[in-house]
């Protein structure tokens, strides 16, 4: 009785480690059709994060919007003015979460011709590196194959951008999966993970610009402002899941000020945008993987066999 009782819990958790995938498998599908020249990043933004909630689920963090040498955390913001241009490539970084479960899933699309070829090698990398989300293997394997796959495409990985485990609630857990052969831990049977190959045609090195559009609450302590409080009101179910300041509807000083006294008393964590060094562009691609002799990956999309039949008869 209570091993059947035990083995319930367990699966319930898995359960909604793939229902929170699934849906970021979907939403990353149906969002493709927004990246087109003459979109604007808010629109995208906001159209992708109502298709998370119309199915249910919340965000696990702000979707990122990233063209070009940008690699990571850009999310528009209410004035953001950005459309999309011919020449761009763009990185599509989509979590959603169900009770802190996280599905964590990107995707490039280059809408110049010329540097498809960029967006492969990340998907390549990924694909390769997926085969190896098995018990015992090293991260270092991983990375290694990364590294391998993209440099075999004539590109670099970035080498300061890492995949990382996922916990109910924690985006950003052990251990760390590298882009390049290091690291010394070891996957484990069950471990979710999530994996994120990075491919550039400049160094493969990735700095803070200074611009911040994503926190997390990371120690919640007295504060002044009202706009602070509320703040902290607002993003307290989140616990550490990070948000941005485009969900809230303060007015711009209050917002300002009330996000100030917050990073000042230390109860914000911040996500710097982060820019390719040499400025050279950036592709990426990412999977949330259960590690296992079969590698379940969460946010693989599975067509729905109604959907396929359809297909047929067109
Ligand atoms: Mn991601
Ligand atoms: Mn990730």
């Amino acid at each position: 009785m209570l091993f059947k009782f035990y083995s319930i819990v367990i699966f319930m958790v898995d359960e909604k480690y793939l229902k929170a995938g699934k849906i970021a498998a979907e939403v990353r599908e149906e969002s493709k059709k927004l990246i087109e020249p003459g979109a604007r990043l808010l629109d995208i933004a906001e159209a992708i994060e109502k298709l998370i909630n119309n199915k249910g689920a919340d965000m696990a963090f702000p979707v990122n919007l990233s063209i070009n040498e940008i690699a990571a955390h850009y999310t528009p913001l209410k004035n953001d003015t950005v459309f999309l241009k011919e020449t761009d490539i763009i990185k599509v970084d989509i979590g959603v979460h169900i009770d802190g479960y996280i599905g964590d899933t990107a995707y490039s699309i280059s809408l110049d011709k010329s540097k498809e070829d960029l967006v492969k090698a990340s998907e390549l990398a990924l694909e390769n590196a997926i085969k190896l989300c098995k018990p015992e293997t090293k991260v270092s394997e991983i990375g290694h194959v990364i590294r391998d796959t993209i440099e075999s495409r004539g590109f670099n990985p970035i080498t300061n951008l890492t995949g990382h485990g996922l916990e109910r609630f924690d985006l950003h857990a052990k251990p760390s999966i590298p882009n390049i052969p290091v690291g010394t831990e070891i996957l484990k049977q069950d471990q979710v993970i999530a994996i994120e190959p990075f491919a550039t045609d400049g160094k493969g090195f990735v700095k803070d610009s200074g611009s911040i559009m994503i926190y997390t609450l990371v120690a919640p302590a007295p504060v002044r402002s009202e706009t602070a409080r509320e703040v902290i009101k607002l993003v307290a179910d989140r616990q550490r899941l990070p948000f941005t300041e485009r969900w809230f509807n303060f007015t711009p000083i209050k917002l300002r000020l009330g996000l100030h006294e917050l990073r000042q008393r230390g109860v914000l964590y911040d996500y710097p945008m982060l820019r390719e060094e040499s400025g050279k562009f950036v592709s990426q691609a990412e999977h949330t993987v259960i590690v296992g002799e079969e590698p379940i990956v969460t946010t693989e999309f599975v067509k729905k066999i109604d959907e396929e039949q359809n297909e047929k008869h067109k």
